[in-house]
């Protein structure tokens, strides 16, 4: 079973003529499940995708996680229209930039105050330097297949043990970049001991995604995060978490605030503000839904840390389109939406009927799978052991999830071409797409 995809064929053609790669972002691209060209996209709305062949999918890419009210979702819509009508860029600030402020600062209460930026990559690079300014500090402690954007500092991979320094993941990130930046395995709390007894006085910041959204969906097992705020904090270190993928995918507010978290190692009886409180940042980077689908980052944090940005203090952030008015609009109509009665209790529901019925379908078949859920996000890896760290994400079959990936694209589902993203619920997937999507996933894992 093949759909014709020529106008994409030949659209790809094209693109490559003017657009490096044909692609303004390397994930868009094919090359990770075997090449060729990727589909355009012509049109999207609700939970669905039509290419520019006119063929239909069921779209779990939700443009990597931005888009969880569904494409095109009327409120958020009116929002952006009426953001346009009023004027798209002012240069001063507005109202609305307080209104969003004000909204993030009541779900995510480690925030004092906040910045917008225009990019998850420059939320987190400017935590990081914040962090430097804060602590005098220049080194950076980060975890292995935790991504946080294409800035220098973190385009870095790990050296060859927890205990040397990083080496750089990108062409023209000088080696003197790396040498600032300490990887070690995420969930591995003895290899981040080790690295802050060998480096602590040289540390500004430990910086992780608190649940993992870049190699699969990985929990943090019960006591990592606490015991890394504590070791963080034992060296006079900040705590930095990128929650550019986690802020208001699980419930209406972000990891650090998320009941779900296992955090068995604070004592029992704690009441829920100290478990909390264990757990809790210095400064956290925000992105992807909170624009509603527009271009946005954000940070905050502690007052007397934040306090250390220009014009306050010291360290110089800036931006012609930071607090863009589209932007803020957009990303206050889509926390209105998710903030309304029963919207992550139907997220969870959905994401579990499909991916325990992805796992029932894969054991049915004989195929090794690994499910990883939380709330409305999962991930499959192809493997039959657990992910809990990079090391084991990639151990996972890559071809056959190349394969996985075809077979349900021609089946009119649409996954991100990459064995290690997610999937990603959205409020306008219905239970008839996932029974359709079940339907898809157990054609093609009988014929892999
Ligand atoms: N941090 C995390 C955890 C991310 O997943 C991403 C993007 N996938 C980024 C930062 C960078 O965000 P952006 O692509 O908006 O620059």
């Amino acid at each position: 079973m093949s759909i014709s995809r020529s106008r994409s064929e030949q659209l790809y053609k094209e693109a490559l003529e003017h657009i490096v790669g044909g692609v303004n972002s390397p994930s868009r691209s094919f090359k990770a499940v075997g090449g060729g060209a990727p589909v355009f996209m012509k049109r999207a709305q609700g939970a669905y995708f039509w290419d520019e062949d006119g063929n239909k999918y069921i779209d779990y890419l939700a443009a990597y996680g931005p888009i969880i009210t569904g494409h095109a979702h009327p409120h958020v819509t009116q929002a952006i229209v009426e953001a346009a009508q009023d004027g798209t860029l002012y240069g001063t600030p507005t109202e609305h930039e307080i209104v969003f402020a004000r909204m993030l600062k009541e779900a995510i209460p480690s925030l004092d105050k906040v910045r917008f930026v225009n990019s998850g990559t420059e939320a987190v690079m400017t935590t990081i330097r914040v962090a430097r300014a804060y602590t005098g500090r220049s080194k950076i402690v980060k975890f292995a297949g935790c991504y946080h954007g294409h800035s220098d500092l973190v385009l870095v991979a790990a050296g060859s043990g927890p205990s040397t320094l990083g080496v750089p993941d990108s062409a023209g990130v000088p080696g003197s970049i790396a040498q600032e930046v300490i990887t070690v395995p995420f969930n591995d709390i003895p290899a981040l001991e080790e690295a802050l007894d060998r480096w602590g006085g040289d540390v500004a910041a430990v910086m992780v995604e608190p649940i993992v959204g870049n190699f699969g969906m990985v929990l943090p097992k019960p006591g990592f995060l606490e015991a890394l705020c504590r070791l963080a904090r034992g060296i006079g270190a900040l705590v930095i978490y990128d929650e550019v993928i986690t802020a208001f995918r699980f419930h209406y507010g972000s990891a650090q605030t998320y009941a779900g978290l296992p955090l068995a190692a604070v004592e029992p009886g704690a009441t829920t503000s100290a478990r909390f409180a264990a757990v809790e940042p210095d400064l956290t980077a925000l992105g992807k839904i909170i624009g509603g689908g527009l271009p946005i980052g954000a940070y905050g944090g502690r007052r007397e840390i934040m306090e250390q940005v220009a014009p306050l203090g010291p360290a110089y952030q800036a931006g012609t389109m930071a607090g863009n008015p589209a932007s803020i609009r957009a990303g206050i109509a889509c926390l209105q939406v998710l903030r309304q009665e029963g919207v992550y209790a139907g997220l969870e529901r959905l994401a579990a009927r499909l991916a325990d019925g992805l796992a029932a379908s894969a054991a049915r078949h004989g195929v090794p799978l690994t499910v990883n859920r939380i709330g409305g996000a999962f991930s499959t890896h192809f493997c039959s052991h657990p992910v809990t760290n990079y090391d084991e994400a990639q151990a996972a079959d890559g071809e056959v999830f190349a394969k996985f990936f075809r077979l349900m694209l021609d089946r009119g589902i649409c996954l991100a071409p990459s064995k290690y993203e997610a999937w990603f619920l959205t409020l306008a997937h219905t239970d008839d797409d996932v029974s359709e999507t079940l339907e898809a996933a157990d054609q093609a894992l009988r014929s892999l």
